[in-house]
């Protein structure tokens, strides 16, 4: 059985994710563990309260799961402080692991803050450099990147930025792209670009899509498959997801994992 670990937060609401990551595993056939780092208050109206585990408690979840059991690949979603992020980081280098998707959450959809201001430069100081490959949407991009990104020439000059600051790969997704009709994913290796376009679906039910997709990425690259192919067979993964989303409670619906 392939193993992967989430080191993410956890949403009580169970759309977004060490919920969503963990749901995201099972589907794809991999033995799912988390480390929390943040508890939030949350549902499908929005963030209620943000709670962050101390340092130790992280980097104590993520030293048993490697003293016993072990990690194919592993993701990062929400992190929250520079601290985590630095901790993280180095546990990453000690036990030598390679098969890092790193999803830089910041902000979720409702505008709640879930990774503190001066973490940044953490985020690309200590994890971007040991990342097999990042997920940013385009806001996050134009953050850690700094600059901004309207074209596909915008899109392409801050995926080489990504590459200068380590990441092995980046995929930079198109769920912010203006075109209404179409959203672009572009995938880059160091060396081509590569395009994923697909239709775009409307639906309020998003929470939790940027979370799936890295989640799969994850997956599929503990089970063996070179990056590209994971970005591919994610992409279709939460695209069926997003088609099929739930509606639930009052505001934004989950994507659905069992699509
Ligand atoms: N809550 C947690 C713990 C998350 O990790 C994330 C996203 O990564 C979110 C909420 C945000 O979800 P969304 O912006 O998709 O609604």
């Amino acid at each position: 059985m392939r193993k992967a670990l989430t080191i993410a937060g956890s949403d009580s609401g169970g759309g977004a994710g060490i919920q969503a990551d963990l749901k995201t595993f099972q589907e794809l056939e991999v033995y799912g563990m988390s480390a929390i780092t943040a508890v939030t208050a949350q549902n499908t109206l929005g963030v209620q309260g943000v709670y962050p585990m101390s340092t130790d408690a992280v980097v104590q979840q993520i030293n048993s799961i490697a003293n016993d059991i072990g990690v194919d690949a592993l993701k990062t979603g929400m992190l929250f402080s520079a601290d985590i992020i630095d901790a993280v980081s180095q546990q990453i280098t000690e036990y030598n692991w390679r098969n890092i998707v790193v999803d830089p959450v910041m902000i979720a959809k409702g505008g709640a803050s879930l990774l503190q201001q001066e973490a940044i430069a953490a985020l690309k100081q200590k994890l971007i450099p040991l990342s097999l490959i990042i997920t940013p949407n385009i806001p996050e991009a134009e953050v850690i990147i700094g600059m901004e990104i309207k074209t596909k020439e915008d899109k392409e000059a801050a995926a080489k930025k990504f590459i200068e600051l380590g990441a092995k790969n980046v995929v930079i997704k198109g769920g912010h792209d203006a075109d209404p009709l179409e959203t672009m994913d572009l995938f880059f290796d160091g060396c081509e670009f590569a395009y994923y376009s697909s239709k775009r679906i409307d639906t309020q039910n998003t929470h939790g899509t940027g979370c799936t997709f890295s989640a799969a990425i994850t997956a599929e690259i503990a089970k063996g498959k070179k990056v590209q192919e994971a970005v591919i067979t994610a992409k279709d993964f939460i695209q069926a997801a997003i088609e099929e989303n739930i509606s639930l409670g009052n505001g934004h619906g989950p994507t659905n994992h069992w699509a």
